[in-house]
């Protein structure tokens, strides 16, 4: 088929989590006949094993498909507010995007934020309500709640992604409404003074990453001029590198190798280079440059606004001679999730590590799997936590904290301040009694509570940002039936009544179970932890003494009582000695065990111990 810019679609679907992104993707995939029907199978663009056992999206995918005379490159994206950078960037490489309301849930906080992200882009906007097959479908009433939103004069369509309903509708849709490629304004102001073809050059934007064994470090890209082929050379802007391009190729989803990518298509560009330092998220990559001499960064186009990262952890390997494997898995591992910071740390028990940042804790909890399961890595982490700021004594000034243990003596600092956000939580009015208390628990300042539409509020409370990254997604959907969904946004740093407090297992300090909690509740925190402790540490040879301190004042204490079992109980009868040599062995083991006095916290309890 010839390449005609004027035939090429490139959209988005965005939606709240669960509301049918993935399910409408696959019945696009259908009736573009994009992948073989024995293939096939639910959530397809879900790639990752992981993706398909949650069932939910973590990274957006891109696919190309051809539908008559057009091509359509689609992104799927996910939906949970700790992958909305995924979103962002995805938004940046299309011209449309396909807002999916479920016809059950109506509106909710990520529907909000994902639209206003796609307004700001200048995306257009094609509004569905999904599942109309269900019976308790309110499909007239989120009609208006999406005209109130989006102006009364819009079309929207209703449709089931499940039974494909009034899908090929939409698609045509698509077709008509969103415009094909054309490269963002303030891209064109940036080109050098001349006609925008005269000078020839080639520029794509990479919108994201991955690594693959043999084509090395793969961006994927939306070319916005030119083409680029195998074989050229083609120079990173930002990263300040040259390479030859390997192989260049389309997503079918799978990699599709092909000549050339050309203007206004989105695809893939991998050089077979292993660094995985090459390809940076926002980069733009030349091709067709050499008669330019000019300053590269003007051809520069928009990147993208860096997310910063909420929660903080440091990993550890557990041998700690799989440092620098460590090392390399985060760096392989950021390729493909571009939001995911990290530094190096080092602690005394501990050794070497990295203290890395994430967007939320269901973030934390995915990156922590993935290490284990792509790149093998068994690892120590600390408990999560936000980062604070202190002043210090000595000479006023502020440090940051990124976790309990790198806190000082109180009497080396005047102030710690705890970051805050502003939280809007949306939904049915009915649940409002549980909501509001839930929140009130977690320190929550009332700002403003409105109705929005009839039966569903709009909550906007101030809250501190430690205080909503473990389990208050889970209580605030149990508070509601599974109907309230939530968004927040940093607002300050705030002056806090906040101590540390430290426990001890078997008589050692535990740095890496350390948190600040407020004065306020530090009683109650402190045995409320050594108490799940208990159940959540297996048990050991010897007895292990579980502490809550402050300050070295013990203020909680449990105990975990010691094994009892007897090796010998398995050999009934036989050889008197060779028990007796056993019970000898036995009773070594467990005095070098005890003199180590160490006990293995399992990585799960962390994530446990802060759940209330
Ligand atoms: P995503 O998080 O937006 O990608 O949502 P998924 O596509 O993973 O779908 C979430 C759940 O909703 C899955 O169990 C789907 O089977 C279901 N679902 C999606 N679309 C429909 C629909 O039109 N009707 C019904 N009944 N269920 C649907
Ligand atoms: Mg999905």
């Amino acid at each position: 088929m010839e390449h005609k810019t004027q035939n090429i679609r490139n959209f988005s679907i965005i939606a709240h989590i669960d509301h049918g992104k993935s399910t409408l993707a696959d019945r696009l995939l259908e009736i573009t006949k994009t992948v073989e029907i024995r293939e096939m199978h639910a959530q397809y663009l879900d790639m990752m094993d992981l993706e398909q056992e949650r069932g939910i999206t973590i990274k957006m995918q891109p696919v190309r498909m051809q539908y008559g005379d057009y091509i359509l490159n689609l992104i799927d994206t996910p939906g949970h507010v700790d992958f909305s950078y995924e979103v962002s960037r995805s938004l940046a490489a299309v011209e449309g995007a396909i807002l999916l309301v479920d016809g059950t849930k109506g509106v909710q906080a990520q529907t909000l934020a994902h639209l206003h992200q796609a307004q700001k882009q200048k995306l257009v906007i094609i509004p569905a309500i999904n599942k109309i097959d269900l019976a308790n479908a309110r499909t007239e009433e989120i009609e208006q709640e999406l005209k109130g939103l989006l102006g009364a004069e819009v079309e929207i369509f209703k449709i089931s992604a499940k039974n494909g309903a009034n899908v090929e509708k939409l698609l045509a849709a698509v077709i008509n409404k969103v415009p094909p490629p054309s490269a963002p304004t303030e891209l064109r102001r940036s080109k050098p003074a001349g006609d925008d073809d005269s000078l020839g050059i080639s520029r794509a934007l990479i919108f994201d990453s991955s690594y693959d064994s043999y084509k090395g470090v793969v961006a994927y890209v939306r070319v916005f001029d030119g083409s680029f082929k195998t074989g050229d050379k083609v120079k990173f802007i930002a990263a300040g590198k040259e390479a030859e391009l390997m192989e260049v190729g389309y997503f079918k989803p799978q990699f599709a190798a092909q000549k050339e990518l050309k203007e206004g298509e989105i695809g893939y560009i991998a050089t077979g280079l292993k660094d995985p330092t090459l390809v940076r998220v926002g980069d733009t990559i030349l091709s067709n440059y050499s008669l330019l001499t000019t300053d590269y960064s003007l051809l520069a186009l928009p990147g993208y606004k860096e997310p910063s990262p909420v929660v903080f952890a440091s990993l550890f390997p557990k041998d700690g001679a799989e440092f620098a494997m460590l090392k390399d898995a985060l760096l392989k591992l950021k390729l493909s999730d571009a939001a995911l910071t990290f530094e190096l740390d080092s602690q005394e028990v501990l050794g070497r590590g990295f203290r890395c940042g994430f967007l939320g804790s269901l973030h934390m909890e995915i990156v922590l799997e993935r290490l284990r399961r792509e790149y093998n890595m068994s690892l120590i982490t600390t408990t999560p936590s936000v980062s604070y700021e202190i002043v210090l004594k000595n000479n006023g000034q502020t440090q940051t904290i990124f976790s309990a243990a790198d806190l000082p003596e109180s009497d080396r600092y005047t102030e710690i301040r705890e970051p805050w956000v502003v939280l809007t939580v949306l939904s049915p009015s009915k649940y409002i009694g549980g909501i509001l208390e839930l929140l009130t628990s977690r320190r929550g300042l009332n700002q403003d509570t409105k109705y929005i539409s009839d039966g569903r509020v709009e909550i906007v409370y101030r809250i501190p940002l430690a205080e909503i990254i473990v389990d208050f997604h889970d209580k605030l959907k149990s508070a509601s039936s599974g109907f309230a969904s939530l968004s927040y946004e940093f607002l300050e740093l705030k002056k806090g009544d906040l101590v540390k407090l430290d426990i001890l297992v078997a008589g050692e300090k535990t740095d890496a179970l350390s948190r600040i909690v407020p004065k306020d509740s530090v009683q109650d925190e402190g045995k409320r932890m050594v108490e799940k402790l208990k159940k959540l540490l297996p048990r050991q040879w010897f007895e292990v003494t579980l502490q809550a301190a402050i300050g070295g004042k013990i203020i909680a204490r449990e105990n975990i009582t010691a094994f009892k079992k007897d090796v010998t109980g398995y050999l009934y009868g036989g050889d008197i000695t060779r028990k007796m040599k056993l019970r000898e062995k036995q009773k070594k083991g467990k005095k070098k065990m005890k003199a180590r006095g160490r006990v293995n916290i399992p990585n799960s309890v962390f994530f446990e111990l802060l759940k209330r």
